[in-house]
C-alpha cells in the first residue's frame, strides 16, 4: 500500500484545480481517481484497481480523510483533501465557463433528469453531448459512441471500482478529456440527496454523517476501514 500513498497527488486543492484548467485548455487526456480507503483497499484485492493506482499517468487525489491522516502520519507531503463532489462541482463551473463538452454516465434515471435539468439551467454554456443512467445495459456501448462526441470531461458515477475500471477500459480510446469517477455525486448535484452540513465537512466527520443517515453502509465502512487501518499501520 506504501505504493499508493507515494504516488497521491501532494499539491493544494487550489494547484490541482489550476492543472485541471491547464489540462482542459491543452486538451491532456487525464484519469482522476478519487481515493478513500475503499479504493486502496481494493487496490490490495483487485489487479485492475492496483493496476490503475500504480499507473503513473493517472491522478490519484486524496478524498478521505483517513487517506490524508495516514499519509501526513507516514511522512508523506500530502497537503489536503480533494473531495470528488467539490471537482465536480468545479468541472461544471469549467465547462460552463468555456462551453465545454459534457458527458455523464451513471446514477438513477430520475437523479440524471434532475442533474441535467439544473444543468440546462443555470449552466447554460455546457455541451451535454451524451448522458445515460447507471442501471441499463450498454455502458461499454456508451463509452464507444462516446469516443467520436470528443467530450471535454465525462463524469461516472457508478460507484467503485466499477466506475474506475470502466474509464480505464476505454480511456485509451480517447485523445483528450477529464475522466473522473465520481461515486455518489450526481446525487447530492441534483438535490436529491443532502450532502453533509458544514459541520461535518468542516470537522471532518462527512463520513459519519453518511452512515447515520444511510445505515446499510455501515457493513461497508467498516469492512474497508477496518482493513485499511490495519494495513496503514505498518505500511508496507
Ligand atoms: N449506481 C449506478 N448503478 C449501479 C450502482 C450504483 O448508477 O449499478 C450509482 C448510484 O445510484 C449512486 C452511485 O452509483 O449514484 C454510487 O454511489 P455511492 O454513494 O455508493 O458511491 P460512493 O460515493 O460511496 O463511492
Amino acid at each position: 500500500m506504501r505504493k499508493y500513498f507515494e504516488l497521491l497527488y501532494k499539491k493544494s486543492v487550489e494547484d490541482f484545480y489550476k492543472d485541471v484548467e491547464n489540462n482542459l485548455k491543452k486538451k491532456k487526456k487525464t484519469f482522476i481517481v478519487t481515493a478513500n480507503p475503499e479504493t486502496f483497499s481494493f487496490g490490495k484485492k483487485d489487479k485492475e484497481i492496483d493496476k490503475i493506482l500504480l499507473d503513473k499517468e493517472n491522478v490519484i487525489v486524496p478524498d478521505g480523510v483517513a487517506i490524508v491522516a495516514v499519509a501526513k502520519m507516514h511522512g508523506f507531503k500530502v497537503k489536503e483533501r480533494i473531495t470528488g463532489i467539490d471537482l465536480a462541482n468545479k468541472l461544471l463551473v469549467l465547462c460552463n465557463e468555456n462551453g465545454y463538452k459534457l458527458a455523464l454516465l451513471g446514477a438513477k434515471q430520475e437523479v440524471l433528469e434532475a442533474l441535467e435539468n439544473k444543468i440546462k439551467n443555470n449552466y447554460q454554456n455546457i455541451k451535454l453531448v451524451k448522458t445515460k443512467n447507471g442501471y441499463e445495459e450498454g455502458k461499454d456501448k456508451f463509452f464507444e459512441e462516446l469516443v467520436k462526441l470528443e467530450p471535454d470531461v465525462c463524469l461516472v458515477a457508478l460507484g467503485i471500482p466499477a466506475q474506475e475500471k470502466l474509464i480505464y477500459k476505454h480511456l485509451n480510446k480517447f485523445k483528450k478529456g477529464i475522466f473522473v469517477g465520481v461515486g455518489g455525486s450526481f446525487d447530492v448535484m441534483s438535490g436529491a440527496k443532502k450532502r453533509a452540513p458544514k459541520f461535518f465537512q468542516k470537522t471532518y466527520t462527512e463520513w459519519l454523517y453518511r452512515i447515520t443517515t444511510e445505515p446499510k453502509r455501515i457493513g461497508r465502512f467498516f469492512k474497508s476501514n477496518v482493513t485499511f487501518m490495519f494495513k496503514t499501520l505498518i505500511l508496507k
